[in-house]
């Protein structure tokens, strides 16, 4: 019996926790797979890794690497902690060894930081690792250009500050040998499709320099690696995916929080929050010593987590356990963060609640169990964070809490949707016109465009050129097409999505600059009268001023979180795909989607339950993007409607069902997708549900609802039909961003709906 069945017991049967532990999945460890030193590989740098207690590498390492010493692009896929760090580096210090350079890529300024840390204790001979990013001081970077033969940045960095300044690079490009992409998983969605280009955009910039460096991915566990990495560098690219390193037996439950008796919106049950339920557990494993990372899915929750603990600690004289948890996540300031991140490590800390940044950069191995409260946005997400806990071989333990959701209700009663599926591959569309065409317009500042770089960017790049052109952006000459306007090219793509600078939150009393966030998110998260958390103090939005980007807030201590509602219109432009089942039509098109912030709900912090609704008089955004949408036919409707059924609620519970259910399908999460449903659309003459990817030309998310409409509309059925309230609640039909007040609601008419939809038998119903 491992140890944590003895801790679940003591949880669950001894303390009889009102929660329920609906499954136990138990991952069987591994012992490792061990490989010499590929023949090249210097002495001196095996020396030194044994110095640092490598003796010997990991198979699936050495697969890597002499793939990528052979010249072959390669991508590595394999769970967290498998040493990919390792297959990189031997190929990369030959390289530096031999007089060639190295372009490490990461998402985040933290892992390059991490990464080297790493480099420079290690001192591989004749390296010179420097990092160039947006925090490198001017003076610095002169120097790295002329002298660093491994140079660790960012996509962003690559976009805005080398490409567009080649000639700068020039040596440094002459010798390129490999391109290093770390995290590949990451580049998902628009920001993927965005470093797609930002790659394509490299590989041309170095032919001008004659060097056709070998690509190198490192990723987490994932479907189809290598179409994945080709997408993304455009390139053929192999995969290694056998994880040949050790691996802790994990224990794994799955926990559903009680009903609380508490009455939510329109009277629906509501369940106790998987925040409040992480704390508990948070505070009984450092009880018992037990070293916990909680992830949350909010940056306010993260807090929450943290906030809590430390008061049940408190509450029960525990003061000493108290000061040893703390909450971390992306918006901090660098001070703040690093604090942190060395507590953790050296077990000052015992308990940390983080949103999902942690996920990234920080290498933190000295983990007993992770608590993942909610769905993570992807099955390797899930995967990934449930393997930070593991320590030193010991049986490590992850629990999943389900919040209040179709999603993850669905998924605690259906283990086998967790355990018996394979990781998902990554959604990326390069050839989204809205993000190739400021690209393209940027690689023609950098080099002007000829006909033979349409085979760099493939054969999207035509049609976009051609508006390009039109539009006045780019000039089409005899030799090429060129840019010949004096601003920078580089600012027309904005690759993170985030619509802008950031809006920053500042103190009102102090002007201290607490964080920042997206000025996409800020709508809905620094609204006027929002409630912000910031390292355990709370504060409430005053103004939130979108002119000048900053949010004034001030300390305050309320006993509610906020929620923002927005409200949407969609038009069809283009039916792209169309299936049928019966007379039920499912299409994948372009659409254009006006949406606004109109209001916001306020929440009990510890209950969950509605406490009122505030109107917000916030801008609308409009948004070109691409949806999934379906219709029933009009005999449909009228057997719907003479056994009773109210359509428009029908409809809308369906349409909140399935955008919970669509993060199972397509990697996105419930943020990233919006949803509008309708008794009548004017587009369609019939009542229609449609789905809509939340991003400028649409990510991927809607084509893969489209693909998978049938098993995606059959489990929003199953996750309606078997939830255990009577009429509805937001662990099926209910939606916590629903703009109209999650009003009109049918649970009985979703169920018959799609029963419609997906053609079933209607006898006996
Ligand atoms: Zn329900
Ligand atoms: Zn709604």
């Amino acid at each position: 019996m491992s140890r944590w069945e003895a801790t679940l017991q003591r949880l669950w049967r001894d303390h009889t926790r009102p929660s329920r532990l609906t499954h136990v999945h138990r991952v069987p460890g591994g012992r490792g797979l061990t490989e010499d030193w590929p023949g090249w590989t210097s002495p001196s740098l095996v020396e030194r890794l044994a110095e640092a207690g490598v003796a010997a590498p990991w198979a699936h390492q050495v697969a890597a690497a002499e793939l990528a010493h052979a010249g072959s692009n390669v991508i590595i896929a394999t769970g967290t902690a498998s040493g990919k760090s390792l297959a990189f580096l031997l190929p990369a210090a030959a390289a530096v060894e031999g007089g060639g350079t190295v372009l490490y890529l990461s998402p985040t300024k933290a892992l390059a930081a991490d990464q080297l840390r790493a480099l420079e204790e290690l001192a591989p001979p004749g390296m010179r690792a420097a990092a160039y990013d947006g925090d490198t001081p001017g003076e610095t970077r002169a120097w790295v250009r002329a002298h660093a033969n491994y140079v660790l940045t960012n996509p962003d960095m690559l976009h805005r500050g080398i490409l567009g300044r080649h000639a700068a690079w020039a040596g440094f490009l002459r010798r390129l040998r490999y391109v290093v992409v770390d995290e590949a998983h990451r580049y998902r969605g628009v920001f993927g499709s965005h470093v797609a280009q930002i790659l394509r955009r490299l590989r041309r910039v170095c032919a001008r320099y004659r060097s056709e460096p070998t690509f190198v991915l490192a990723s987490a566990t994932a479907a189809a690696p290598e179409e994945t990495a080709r997408r993304l560098t455009g390139l053929p690219v192999r995969a290694v995916t056998d994880d040949a390193a050790p691996r802790a037996a994990l224990s794994f439950a799955l926990v559903e929080p009680e009903l609380t008796g508490q009455a939510g919106e329109r009277g629906a049950p509501v369940r106790r929050t998987a925040t409040a339920e992480a704390a508990d557990l948070m505070a009984e494993l450092a009880r018992e010593g037990v070293r916990t990372l909680a992830f949350v899915r909010s940056r306010q929750g993260a807090e929450v987590v943290a906030i809590s603990a430390q008061r049940a600690l408190s509450e029960a004289r525990e003061h000493d356990l108290a000061r040893r948890v703390a909450a971390y996540r992306a918006g901090y300031l660098a001070a703040d963060r690093r604090g942190l991140e060395d507590a953790l490590r050296s077990g000052e800390l015992l308990g940390l609640a983080s949103t999902n940044a942690l996920e990234l950069g920080v290498d933190i191995t000295g983990l007993d169990a992770v608590l993942l409260t909610g769905w993570p946005g992807t099955l390797a997400a899930l995967w990934q964070q449930a393997g930070r806990a593991g320590r030193r071989g010991e049986d490590a333990l992850a629990v999943f809490i389900a919040r209040d959701d179709p999603l993850d209700t669905y998924l605690v009663h259906h283990p086998e949707a967790v355990f018996g599926r394979p990781v998902e591959s990554t959604v990326l569309d390069p050839d989204n016109p809205y993000v190739l065409g400021p690209h393209l317009c940027a690689a023609a500042e950098e080099i002007p465009l000829t006909e033979g770089d349409l085979e760099v960017f493939g054969p999207a790049a035509e049609p976009v050129l051609a508006d390009l052109v039109d539009r006045g952006m780019l000039r089409r000459r005899p030799r090429g097409w060129f840019w010949t306007r004096r601003d920078r090219a580089c600012d027309l793509a904005d690759i993170r999505g985030a619509g802008g600078p950031p809006v920053q939150i500042v103190d009102a009393e102090s002007g201290q600059l607490l964080g920042t966030v997206d000025e996409a998110a800020a709508h809905g998260a620094v609204h006027d009268g929002a409630v912000y958390l910031h390292q355990g103090l709370s504060y409430v939005v005053e103004r939130l001023d979108l002119d000048d980007g900053v949010a004034l807030v001030h300390g305050a201590n309320p006993e509610y979180s906020t929620w923002a509602r927005d409200v949407t219109e969609i038009e069809i432009l283009s039916t792209l795909r169309e299936q049928r089942w019966g007379d039920t039509a499912v299409c994948f098109g372009d659409v254009r989607v006006a949406r606004q912030v109109v209001g916001y709900l306020k929440r009990d912090v510890r209950t969950g339950s509605v406490l009122g609704e505030q109107p917000l008089d916030l801008p609308e955004r409009t948004l070109r993007s691409r949806a999934v949408w379906w219709t029933v036919s009009t005999e449909a409707e009228q057997r719907l409607r003479a056994e009773g059924v109210e359509l428009r609620g029908a409809a809308h519970a369906a349409e909140h069902a399935s955008i919970g259910l669509l993060p199972l399908f397509a990697t996105c999460d419930r943020w990233d997708i919006g949803g509008v449903s309708t008794a009548l659309h004017a587009d369609t003459g019939l009542l229609t549900v449609f789905v809509y990817d939340g991003h400028e030309g649409g990510a991927g998310f809607a084509e893969r609802g489209f693909a998978a409409a049938r098993e995606w509309l059959t489990a929003t059925r199953a996750a309606i039909a078997t939830c255990e309230c009577t009429d509805g609640c937001p662990s099926c039909i209910q939606s916590p961003k629903c703009g109209n007040g999650n009003d009109p609601l049918s649970k009985s008419g979703a169920v018959r709906l799609l029963d419609e939809a997906l053609g079933r038998a209607v006898a006996g119903r």
